[in-house]
C-alpha cells in the first residue's frame, strides 16, 4: 500500500468521541448564554427583563448564540454523517477529508480545496 494519507476511515481517532465532547461544549455554552437548544432554533429564557439596555446585551447574546447554535447544528450533521457512514468525505468532490483536519474540525464537510469555495 503507498503513502496514502490517514482519513476518518483509516485514523485511530474517535471522531464520534470528539463530536460528542465538542457538541456538549457548544449546548453547555448556549445554556450558560439563557439559551437552551430545543432541537431547532433557539428558545430565550422569557424572564430576561425588558429594558434597551438589556435589550442591547440580549443582542450581543441572541448573535454569539446564533454563532454556537449554527456551530452545534454542524456538528449534529457530521454525527448523523458518521452514522450514515458518509462522516469525512467532502462534499464537494466526494474525496475523503484527511485526518488531521478532520481532528481539527471533526465537523468539517469540505476539503481544504473545496473549504475555500464555500
Ligand atoms: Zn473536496
Amino acid at each position: 500500500m503507498p503513502n496514502e494519507a490517514p482519513t476518518a476511515a483509516t485514523a485511530d481517532v474517535d471522531f464520534a468521541a470528539l463530536l460528542h465532547a465538542e457538541q456538549a461544549g457548544l449546548q453547555a455554552q448556549l445554556t450558560e448564554l439563557g439559551f437552551a437548544d430545543q432541537g431547532s432554533g433557539l428558545n430565550y429564557d422569557s424572564n430576561f427583563a425588558d429594558s434597551s439596555q438589556v435589550t442591547a446585551e440580549r443582542g450581543e447574546a441572541e448573535r454569539l448564540a446564533t454563532e454556537l447554535q449554527e456551530a452545534l447544528d454542524e456538528v449534529e450533521a457530521a454525527l448523523e454523517r458518521l452514522e450514515a457512514g458518509t462522516y469525512g468525505r467532502c462534499e464537494g468532490c466526494g474525496m475523503p477529508i484527511g485526518s488531521p483536519r478532520l481532528e481539527a474540525m471533526p465537523a468539517a464537510r469540505f476539503c481544504i480545496a473545496d473549504a475555500v469555495k464555500h
